[in-house]
Parts: structure tokens; sequence; C-alpha cells
């Protein structure tokens, strides 16, 4: 059974349109399980209808045309029950109504399972035999995991219908289509969408017009014979110590190559309007779905071979293909996976929106791109990316919801909102020099996270006090190879001077998780779980004592160096890293420099660290709460997976509670404790931070003047009043709504999101 799932899911997942996913389910399912009967019935949300969508059994002209409300007949019961429904002769259920013109009086017993994607239930499978007899336990449970794994698909397949509609390959009409994904930077952004791929990932390349079809295919042939010189090199380097059968292999693959297979079909598709890397993408995915559905084990394997020989050849193309310079005003650049330095593709003046179909508001493209002020839209899993290069995008970064081909009057309301937007910020830029203070003279110190160079000159324009925390492994992602004592120097100089004499706090690198180093990979099953932060720079004393050096040095004349430590769990680590840190500041008076051990800070991001903040706190100089990290570990909530976004909840009162356990433990110590977590640029959680006695609220420098303008709209006292509420309370959206509501009622509505066309 296993194995027949397997195959139907395959098969399913790679139909080309709703019609034909439907009508495959029903073929492939009627056959597996030898019924007379199955068809599936979609609910449509607009006309609240089950729709008859595909069946195999039932009278063909009945699809599309025979329907049920919600609450009609006996499917209409299993979507509202959310449950199988499995009768012997389904005329005698007193739910039962009589369809005429599909032909089911023929059936008598009844099998019907709800379709079921994230909580929605998308349709109704059903099965039906003319025998009067129940369905056995088999069935039922073979159908309720066909129908669980078929459900992603269905609703994937939905989603993107009307794009490829839009692509013209069906109807060629022009439908606005829209797809959801999660926050990650507010704003809204409307622009054309640049695609933008991986370098040879196939199923990254987009579709695009061949402005010169003879050049595409010049382009093409050229890969194509470099991956041949290639085969041919390795074959011959290999023949000696391989056998004859095994040499053959190598001719399989130049064969594979031939103008009369793979080459054949690419030029053909060329010709036929898309660009090369397209071309090639659509023959490649078309034979390894035709390789995986293959019964046998061996030609099965055959797919990886295919796959393998397409990503050479597009790994030649990409090469010889010129970069894109010339993107175009308002580029929304979209990507299947956004990574930190995709984000420096682009000049800034042409960038408006950023649109990544994984990841989530947490990871750290989005943290870079709320840092950049980017309306970002991350976890838009169902955006077919590669059909929409060129195409018009309304990007919602307020909502995480993206557009393709807006209508007239939705790009209305959107360019409304963005007129309201400009409209805030101009008001909000003018408290650039006015303190952080409530009315009742609190002051609350506003510092700024930063990791690229232009971050700096971000900060010092908002009114930056401080850095909070600098993260340094940016500076190490966008390069091909570690960097040099001397060149990490003059970087971390040019952030001390800038500040000079505001503290600046340099995180030491933080790579693993999901921050890896192109020349530094760490593949691991759970990287969350794995190495990563201080655990690979204790593990590396090199890597550790040469940042730390460099660090040192830039300090030097200016002393506004503090260094921190990330996911530490144990308090030896911190013992090591000051140990290590000691031999720098030592080696460096050796070598005749004039260096002072600057403060030494540990991150709070994981949960063993919360319980454990008085004794760190007696071996160091400050605490930092890495709320980011400290969210996902205590909620068990991966931070970049959108699937579960919505339960990554800073507001959840376990969360709450830790931090304010955090403040009070590091103070019992007079040790002083900072936030630098994203939590710390919400205007609602700034105000509750500040209740509960935090020293200092980093963030990105974008949200500095709105966390201003809420710490200025209330008084400490309300704020304190504000936290003994949420104390109270259990459910994280109501907190999170007291606090927007308190906004609100203060005038201060205009901080959190403006209101949005649903
Ligand atoms: C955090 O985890 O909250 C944090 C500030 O670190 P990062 O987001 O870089 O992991
Ligand atoms: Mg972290």
């Amino acid at each position: 059974m296993l194995e027949i799932l397997r195959k139907i899911v395959q098969e399913v997942s790679a139909a080309p349109d709703l019609d034909s996913v439907l009508d495959l389910i029903v073929r492939r399912i009627q056959r597996a399980m030898r019924t007379q009967m199955c068809s599936v019935y979609l609910f449509n949300t607009k006309k609240q209808r089950y729709i008859l969508m595909a069946t195999q059994g039932l009278n063909k002209d009945a699809v599309g045309t025979v329907s049920l409300s919600a609450s009609e007949g006996i499917v209409g019961l299993v979507g509202q029950r959310a449950e199988p429904i499995n009768l012997e002769d389904a005329a005698k259920h007193p739910a039962f109504i009589y369809l005429p013109g599909t032909g089911e009086e023929r059936f008598h017993s009844f099998l019907g399972v709800p379709i079921i994607h994230q909580r929605d239930v998308l349709g109704v499978l059903v099965v039906q035999q003319k025998e009067r007899r129940r369905f056995d336990e088999n069935e039922e449970a073979f159908l309720v995991t066909v129908s669980a794994q078929l459900a992603g698909v269905i609703a994937h397949a939905e989603a993107t219908g009307s794009i490829q509609d839009v692509s013209g390959s069906r109807r060629g009409a022009v439908i606005e289509s829209r797809f959801e994904g999660v926050s990650a930077a507010p704003g809204v952004a409307i622009g054309p969408a640049v695609v933008m791929a991986p370098p040879a990932d196939l199923n990254a390349v987009p579709d695009k017009a061949a402005t010169d079809i003879e050049a595409e295919i010049a382009l093409f042939v050229r890969a194509l014979e470099s991956v041949r010189h290639d085969i041919r090199v390795v074959g011959r380097t290999l023949s000696k110590r391989l056998r004859t059968e095994e040499q053959a292999l190598f001719d399989v693959y130049l064969r594979m190559l031939d103008d009369n297979a793979l080459a054949g079909e690419v030029v053909e598709k060329i010709y036929l309007g898309n660009w090369a890397q397209g071309a090639l993408r659509e023959v490649i995915k078309a034979h390894i779905r035709e390789f995986d559905a293959m019964e046998d084990p061996y030609l099965r394997e055959r797919a990886s071979d295919i796959r393998d020989l397409g990503r050479r050849v597009l790994a030649y193309m990409q090469e010889a293909a010129p970069k894109q310079i010339d993107y175009p005003d308002n580029t929304i650049l979209v990507a299947d996976e956004l990574t930190p330095a995709m984000l420096g593709e682009v000049p800034t003046e042409k960038l408006a929106g950023l649109v990544s179909v994984h990841g989530s508001g947490n990871s750290h493209a989005a943290i870079l791109a709320r840092s950049l002020g980017i309306p970002t839209t991350m976890g838009v899993l169902d955006l077919p990316y590669t059909q929409i290069e060129a195409r018009v995008l309304i990007l919602d970064g307020y909502s995480g919801r993206v557009y393709v081909n807006p209508s007239d009057e939705i790009l209305q309301v959107y360019r409304d909102i963005m007129r309201e937007d400009c409209e805030v910020a101009a008001g909000l830029e003018q408290l650039r020099d006015k303190a952080a203070e409530t009315s009742d003279g609190y002051n609350m110190p506003l510092w700024a996270n930063t990791g690229l160079d232009i971050d700096v000159k971000r900060a010092l324009e908002r009114g930056a006090e401080g850095i909070g925390l600098y993260r340094t492994e940016i500076p190490f992602m966008i390069r091909d190879f570690f960097p040099s004592e001397q060149e990490q120097l003059q970087t971390y100089r040019s952030q001390l001077a800038a500040f000079a004499p505001r503290p600046v706090t340099m995180r030491t690198l933080d790579i693993g998780g999901d921050k890896a180093l192109p020349y530094f990979p760490i593949k691991e099953e759970n990287p969350f779980l794995g190495w990563r932060g201080i655990r690979v720079t204790l593990d590396h004393p090199e890597i550790f004592l040469v940042q730390v050096r460099a660090m040192l040095c830039a300090n030097e004349g200016l002393g506004n160096l503090r260094i921190m430590l990330p996911m530490v769990t144990s308090v030896h680590e911190v013992d090591e890293a000051n140990r290590m840190i000691d031999r720098a500041v030592s080696e460096l008076r050796e070598e005749g420099h004039i260096t002072e051990r600057p403060p030494v800070g540990v991150m709070v991001e994981v949960p063993a660290a919360v319980y454990q903040v008085r004794r760190f706190a007696r071996r160091v100089d400050f605490i930092s709460v890495g709320s980011n990290d400290l969210t996902q570990y205590l909620l068990a909530v991966d931070r970049n997976n959108p699937r579960v976004a919505g339960l990554y909840a800073p507001y959840h009162p376990s969360v709450l509670r830790a931090l304010e356990y955090i403040a009070d433990e590091a103070h019992k110590e007079n040790v002083q404790v900072s936030i630098c977590g994203e939590m710390a640029s919400d205007p609602c959680g700034a105000i509750l931070l500040m209740a509960m006695g935090y020293d200092v609220l980093s963030m990105n420098s974008t949200n500095i003047p709105r966390v201003k303008s809420a710490i200025r709209g209330i008084t400490h006292v309300r704020a304190c009043g504000l936290l003994s509420q949420v104390r109270g309370m259990d459910d994280a959206e109501e907190i999170h709504l007291l606090l927007r509501n308190t906004l609100q009622e203060l005038g201060l509505g205009q901080l959190s999101r403006p209101t949005l066309p649903r």
C-alpha cells in the first residue's frame, strides 16, 4: 500500500494544473481501491458550495455543474463533521439527497473522507460500490491517508491555478491572484518581480521570454559541450579503475545529452519562446518525474543522473550568462529561499520589496530586511515563483500577502496605504533628536542592531544611543572565505569609530542554525540544536582568537567596544571564552598594543541560560537577551518554519515570564540587562520590556522612531500597570491585543499596522 501511495502522491504532485490533479486523484484511487466510483468535491468559498470537480464512475457531464450547499447531503455532513462517513447504503441515511444527472442511483455503499489542509476543509473524497457493504477498516484508513497527503497538493494547485491562467497557458486572461505568507518587514511595495535563483538550482530557475532565440540556443550548446567534455575527462581518468560495465555508464550519460535526447528537447522549448535556463528546467524536470514514477528501483535511481546532468549544464549556462545589471525601478526581489547575500545584489535605490517562498519572519534574511526597512514577506509557500518574472506585484509586508497582477481597485487601496505610511514616517522623523522618555520622566535607552555597513549610517540617522548587537557573522557571510585579522579589524574599526564614544556591542561569530558560511558548511539533521554560536568558536579557537584580537585592536584609542557571546548554555563556556579573551589581551600587550579588556557579556537565548542568569552575571559585565532564539527554544517552534509561524508567539505567557525573571535575576547581581531580539522593536513589546526593568532596548534602526514615539506617549506608571494586567493573562493573542488596544487608546494606533483590505 505504501508503494501505491507513494506513486499516487508523486504523480499527482507533478500534474500541471488543478484539473489534472483532481482527474489523476480519482483515477488512481479508483484503481487502487478497486471501487466502481471515486469522485472529488471541492468547497468553493465564494459560492459556499461543494462542487463535483472530477469523477470516475459518475456521469462526466455532471462535473462542474452538480453542487451541494455546505449543509446538504452526506458530502456536506462529511465536511461539517470533518471526519469520514462509512455507510452500507447511502440512500438510507437521513442526510442523503439525490443528485439528478450523476447516475449515482446505481451505487449503495459510500465512504466519504474530508480533505483537510491546515485546519480548512477543502473538499470531500468519495468512493462508492454497487453492492451493499461497509468499506473495511483498511480501505477507510487508506482513503484517509491518501486524502491527508493530497490535501497539500490540492491546496497548492488551487492557489496556483489562477497564475497559470495569467501566464496564458490556459485561458489567457489576466487574473489577480493573492497568496498568503507571513509578515517579515512592515510596509507596502508595488513593482515588478525579479526572480533570483541560487546558482545551479534547477527548481528555482524562473520562466522568462527569450529575447534572442539564437543566442539562447548558442548559450545552451556551449554549456552542453562543456559538460560532455567534463564527462569524457572523468571517464578517461577513471577508466583504469572501473570495470567495463561501469565505464559504460559514462556513455549512457553522453547519450542522454545527445541531440536526439535531452538536448533536442531543450532546443525545441527554446524555439517555443522560453529562455535556455527555463527550457532546460522544463525538460529535466519532466524526465525526473518520469523516472521517479517508474516501478523498477534501478530505473528510478536514474532520476538522480538526469538531475545531476541538468545541474551541470545549468551551472555552465549561469557562469556564461551576464549577471542582471539593469534592475527595474521598484524591484520586488523574489526567491525560493532569500539569503542575506541576495539582499546585497540589488542596488538599494532600486529595491522596493522582498518575497521569499520559504523562511519566516524570524529568519535572518528577514531580520536584515527589517533593519534595512524593506517591506518583506516570507513563507509564501504556494507562490509559483518561477512563473512570475516581470509581473507586477503588490507586497503587503503588514499581513504577509502578495498579489500578482493586481486589479486597479486593489492597487489604489495600497497606494493610499503607502501614502499614509509616508505621512507617519515624516511625523516620526521629527523625533530624531528627542529623548526616549516617558511623559512621567522615565528614560529608556534605545540602541540599534547592526550587521551591514549601511546599518551604521541608518542607526546614527535615527538617533541610536549605542549598538546593542553587531552581528559580526554578516560581513563573514558575504565573502568567499574567512576574512583576515586585518580585514576584520578595519570593518570593526569603522563601526566603533562611527559610534564612539557610544558603546558598540560586538557579538562573536554566531554561525550554525540558519546562518551558513558558504565556505564553512555545517550539514546537520537538526541545526538549531546543533553546532552553533559559541559551540563552534570554542571548538575553533583560531577563529575565535583572530576575531577577538581584531576587535581589541580596532578598539585602540576608542574604548567603546563591548564583546558579547552568543548561544551560551553553560558557565564553563563563559569561563573558557573569558580565558581566551584574557589571552588575546595579554598577547596584544606583549606585541606592544595598548589594549584594555572590554566589558564582556553573555546572550541569554536558550532555556538553560535563563535559569543560570545570576551565575553568568557574576562572571560577566552585562546580560543581553536574544528573544528570537529564546522564543523558538521555549516554545519549541522553529523560527524559520512558516507552517508553525502562527505558533511563534513572543507574547506567550511563558516567554514573558522568562523575560521578567531574567531581568530580575541580573539586577540582583547589579548587572546591566538589555534585550536585542526583535521583540524590542515592536512598540508593544518595548513598553512591556521597559516595565520589566530592562536597562537597554536594542532594535533594528528602522523601528527606533516608532518605539521612541510609543515610549514618549505613555507613562512609566501606566506601562507597569499594563505589565501587572498581562501577568494575569493566559493567552498570547489576547495579550498582544490588549497592548495594541492600549496604543490605540493613547492615540498611538498608527504605530501598529494600518487597517488593511480583507
Ligand atoms: C536572538 O536570537 O534574539 C538574536 C538577537 O540573535 P539572532 O537573531 O542573530 O539569532
Ligand atoms: Mg540568536
